[in-house]
C-alpha cells in the first residue's frame, strides 16, 4: 500500500494547477490521469483569460505555449439566410499584459504537466481511478488499477462527468439541463493565410462567437478562434433545450451544417482538419455547483461545476486553474493544522468566495435562466436580420420610407417583448 501526502485525480487544468502548487510547497503529490498523456482527453474551445489567474502562478503563465493574444472580438447573429456581425477591438486588448489568448489544450496541458513534474509531482498516465477508499466517513485514498493508493487528502479534478465526488457522497449525478455538449475541430491553416483572412498582424488573434442558426435557433452557439497555425471551430449545444421536446442535439451534424454556412466556409477554405473532439460542459452555474469539500477530499474545476456561459464569454479554464490552486492552498492550511477533516478543509470554500471564482458565479447566478430564453437564439437573429435586409434593400420600384419599414418589423407587441427581455437581462 503506497502512501502520499496528496492524490490528484485528473491531469486537466484543475489537477495540474493543484499538483504544481502542492509540489512547489514540498508535498509528495501523485497525479493519476486516465488519458495517455495530459491533454489527451481534454477539450476546450480554446480561449483562456489570463488576467484573473496571473497572480496565482507568479512568473508561470508568461512562459506558457499560448497561441495568439485576442485583439479582435466578434459576435454574429446568424439567421437562416443572412447574418449580422459586430466586431470589436480596443487599445486595452493590445496592451501588455494581454487579457486573453487562444490555446491548444494538447500542447498547453502537456507543458503544465512538465512544470508540475519539475516541482516534484509524480504524474502517472493511462491509469483510471475507479473508486475512493474511505475509513469510516473520511476519504483516505483511491482505488486505481486494482491497487489501494493512500493519501492524507484526495483532490477530485476529474472533469465534468466526475465520478469521484459521487463515490465520496458529495453529490448525485448531474441533470442534463445543467450541461451542454461541445464538438470541436482544429483546422490547420498557415499563419499568413490566417492573418490575411482575419485582418490580423503578428501575434494578434480573433475570437468569434455565432448565435442563432448555428444551433438551429436553439440554446448554444458556434465559435471560431485563431491559433498560430490553425483555427479552432466548434459548436456548443445546451442539452436541456434539445431534450425538452425529445430531440437529439446531433452536435456533429450541427457542426457540419455550420461549416457549410457561406460565412464560415470562406474562413476555413484550404484548411486541413487535424483534430476532432467532443465533450460535455457544465452550464448550470451557481445553482448547480456541487459540494466542494468533505472529510479528506476537495473538488475543483469542472468536477465541481465551475464553468460559466454568459453568452459573450464561455469560461471554464481559468476557473479550473484557480480552483485547483486554491484547493492546494486549502490543503497547505490543513497540513499546518495537522487535520484533513471536512471542517479544516472547508477553508477552500472561503478561499473561492474571496477570489474571483465564486464572486463571478454569484454575480452571474441568473445567467442560465436568462440564457434559456429561446428568443435570443431564434427570434432576434431572424428579426434583426430581416430589419437590415429591408433597410439595405433597393427594389426595382420605389424604396419605402425607413420609418414604415421599421414599424413593419418593430410592431407594438414586439417592442413590449423586447422590453421584457431587456428587463430580464438586467439580472446579468
Ligand atoms: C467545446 C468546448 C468549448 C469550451 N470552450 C472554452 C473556452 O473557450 N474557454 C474556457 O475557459 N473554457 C472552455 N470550455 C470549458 C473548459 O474546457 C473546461 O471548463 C476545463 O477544461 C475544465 O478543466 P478541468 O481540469 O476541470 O477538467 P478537464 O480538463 O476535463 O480534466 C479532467 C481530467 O480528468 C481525467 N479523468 C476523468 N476521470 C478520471 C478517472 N476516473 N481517473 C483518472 N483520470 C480521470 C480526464 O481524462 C481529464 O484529463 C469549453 C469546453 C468545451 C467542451
Amino acid at each position: 500500500m503506497d502512501q502520499f501526502d496528496a492524490i490528484v485525480v485528473g491531469a486537466g487544468l484543475a489537477g495540474l494547477a493543484a499538483a504544481y502548487t502542492l509540489a512547489g510547497a514540498g508535498f509528495e503529490v501523485l497525479v493519476l490521469e486516465r488519458g495517455d498523456y495530459p491533454g489527451a482527453k481534454n477539450v476546450s474551445g480554446g480561449r483562456l483569460y489570463i488576467n484573473p489567474v496571473r497572480d496565482l502562478f507568479p512568473g508561470l503563465l508568461e512562459k506558457a505555449p499560448l497561441e495568439r493574444y485576442i485583439a479582435w472580438e466578434g459576435i454574429t447573429l446568424m439567421a437562416a439566410d443572412r447574418s449580422v456581425q459586430m466586431s470589436y477591438t480596443g487599445r486595452e486588448l493590445r496592451e501588455e499584459p494581454r487579457q486573453s489568448y487562444s490555446v491548444l489544450r494538447s500542447r498547453f496541458d502537456r507543458w503544465l504537466a512538465a512544470q508540475a513534474e519539475k516541482k516534484g509531482a509524480t504524474i502517472l498516465t493511462g491509469i483510471r481511478v475507479d473508486d475512493v477508499i474511505k475509513d469510516s466517513r473520511k476519504v483516505t485514498g483511491v482505488l486505481a488499477g486494482g491497487e489501494d493508493l493512500r493519501a492524507e487528502v484526495v483532490l477530485a479534478c476529474d472533469g465534468v462527468l466526475s465520478l469521484i465526488p459521487e463515490r465520496a457522497g458529495l453529490r448525485t449525478p448531474g441533470m442534463p439541463r445543467d450541461h451542454a455538449v461541445g464538438v470541436k475541430e482544429v483546422i490547420a491553416l498557415d499563419a499568413g493565410t490566417i492573418n490575411e483572412r482575419f485582418h490580423l498582424e503578428g501575434d494578434e488573434g480573433a475570437a468569434y462567437l455565432y448565435v442563432g442558426d448555428a444551433t438551429r435557433g436553439r440554446f448554444g452557439g458556434g465559435f471560431l478562434y485563431t491559433n498560430k497555425e490553425s483555427l479552432s471551430l466548434g459548436i456548443v449545444a445546451g442539452l436541456g433545450d434539445f431534450l425538452k421536446d425529445g430531440q437529439s442535439p446531433d452536435v456533429p451534424g450541427l457542426l457540419d451544417r455550420f461549416k457549410n454556412r457561406p460565412e464560415i466556409t470562406r474562413l476555413i477554405r484550404g484548411g486541413t482538419p487535424v483534430e476532432y473532439a467532443a465533450h460535455v460542459i457544465p452550464e448550470g452555474g451557481f445553482r448547480a455547483l456541487g459540494r466542494l469539500w468533505g472529510d479528506g477530499i476537495l473538488v475543483a474545476g469542472d468536477a465541481a461545476g465551475l464553468a460559466l456561459n454568459i453568452g459573450f464569454t464561455v469560461r471554464g479554464m481559468e476557473y479550473a486553474l484557480a480552483s485547483g490552486c486554491l484547493a492546494a492552498q486549502a490543503v497547505l492550511r490543513a497540513k499546518e493544522a495537522g487535520r484533513f477533516d471536512a471542517d479544516t478543509l472547508s477553508v477552500y470554500e472561503r478561499l473561492l468566495e474571496d477570489s474571483f471564482v465564486l464572486k463571478d458565479f454569484r454575480n452571474f447566478q441568473a445567467a442560465p435562466a436568462v440564457m434559456e430564453n429561446p428568443r435570443f437564439f431564434d427570434h432576434y437573429p431572424e428579426t434583426i436580420g430581416d430589419l437590415l435586409r429591408d433597410i439595405y434593400a433597393v427594389p426595382a420600384g420605389p424604396k419605402e420610407r425607413l420609418y414604415p419599414t421599421l414599424r413593419k418589423i418593430l410592431r407594438p407587441g414586439e417592442i413590449w417583448s423586447l422590453f421584457k427581455d431587456l428587463k430580464a437581462m438586467a439580472r446579468l
